[in-house]
């Protein structure tokens, strides 16, 4: 256990990087077929309930996962050891959302989706596997909630506390790529971390398995922001691009977070209705679930670029 732990960190994200692969060829096979696929009057691509539900967010956690894994594999190549909760992070998030994507593609391509020529029904074979070996998903969010709920006792709140600042002083940088509501997300979480922890809920599975989607949510999250900010501000071309996908996945990663936390503190049945309403009084939760301004119009956006419109 002690050899395999010590290559979790690398080969996990191997299997993260596998999934995504197959991810990116099936938009690949999505995205012309809809620009042609003509129904009730007009192709696929111009219609928000296919774009927006079946394209945009799967390219959009796509971009999200490459920003982690690219953060990470930099880590690793540098000599960093030590990275096995992020070598989690990585898999579970990735092997999740191209699992997803891959789901969507066969509905994407209707009949067609099903049947063998188009591949895409392949794809998702190959891709599902990756949810299941070198630590099936459950594994990984167990491996990741205790992690991140040892350090942040550890740290005492600073872990993603960190996070919370950095996103704070990116968005003074530069204010469109969503980093405000990822760090009001990592404020939520460690306030939900804390509360979990004072009340002994940590054995309950199902509350680590929230924090644990929160946790990597919310770093996942923080990467996207990074690499849309360092790109804005070299005045790069793909730049408006990720800067709207990192604005998507910060109202996903808001609502999760502050789905989750309601759901913890609502349904364990440890908290009088006035202590859930205290917690959901502050300042920052009440914040977080303005994340959605826009967001319609910045899928539109996105949609345009991949389909060209
Ligand atoms: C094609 C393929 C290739 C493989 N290659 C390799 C290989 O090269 N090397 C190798 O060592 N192994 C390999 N495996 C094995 C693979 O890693 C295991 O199948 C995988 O880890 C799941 O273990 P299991 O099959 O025993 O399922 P189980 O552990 O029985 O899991 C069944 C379900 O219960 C859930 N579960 C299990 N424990 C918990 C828990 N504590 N809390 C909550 N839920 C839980 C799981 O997440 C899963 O959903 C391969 C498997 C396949 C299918």
């Amino acid at each position: 256990m002690k050899q395999a732990s010590k290559v979790f960190g690398y080969t996990r994200l191997m299997v993260a990087a596998m999934a995504l692969g197959p991810c990116e060829a099936a938009l690949e096979i999505v995205i012309p077929y809809a620009k042609e696929r003509i129904q009730f009057g007009s192709s696929l691509s111009e219609k928000q309930g296919y774009t927006h539900k079946l394209v945009v967010p799967h390219a959009v956690r796509l971009q999200a996962a490459t920003a982690y894994m690219d953060e990470i594999a930099l880590r690793l190549d540098s000599g960093e050891s030590d990275l096995h909760t992020e070598g989690s992070i990585s898999k579970l998030f990735a092997t999740e959302a191209a699992n997803k994507a891959a789901d969507d593609a066969i509905q994407a391509l209707g009949g067609y989706g099903y049947i063998s020529e188009f591949e895409v029904e392949k794809i998702k074979r190959d891709v599902k596997i990756t949810c299941i070996y070198e630590g099936t998903s459950e594994i990984q969010q167990s491996i990741i909630s205790t992690f991140r709920w040892k350090i942040t006792r550890k740290t005492k709140g600073g872990f993603y506390k960190a996070i919370c600042q950095e996103m704070e002083k990116l968005d003074s940088d530069v204010n469109d790529a969503g980093c405000r509501f990822y760090g009001l997300a990592a404020e939520v979480l460690n306030n939900t971390i804390m509360l979990v922890h004072d009340n002994r809920l940590t054995r309950k599975q199902h509350v680590m398995f929230s924090l644990a989607d929160m946790m990597t949510h919310v770093e996942i999250g923080a990467s996207l922001a990074r690499k849309a900010v360092s790109l804005s501000k070299a005045g790069d071309s793909e730049a408006e691009k990720v800067k709207a996908m990192s604005r998507i996945f910060a109202d996903e990663v808001a609502q999760l977070v502050s789905r989750n936390a309601l759901n913890i503190l609502m349904g364990s049945g440890v908290f009088d209705q006035k202590a859930a309403r205290d917690f959901m009084e502050t300042n920052s939760y009440n914040q977080l679930v303005c994340s959605s301004l826009n967001v319609i119009n910045d899928m539109d956006l996105v949609a345009d670029i991949l389909f060209a419109r």
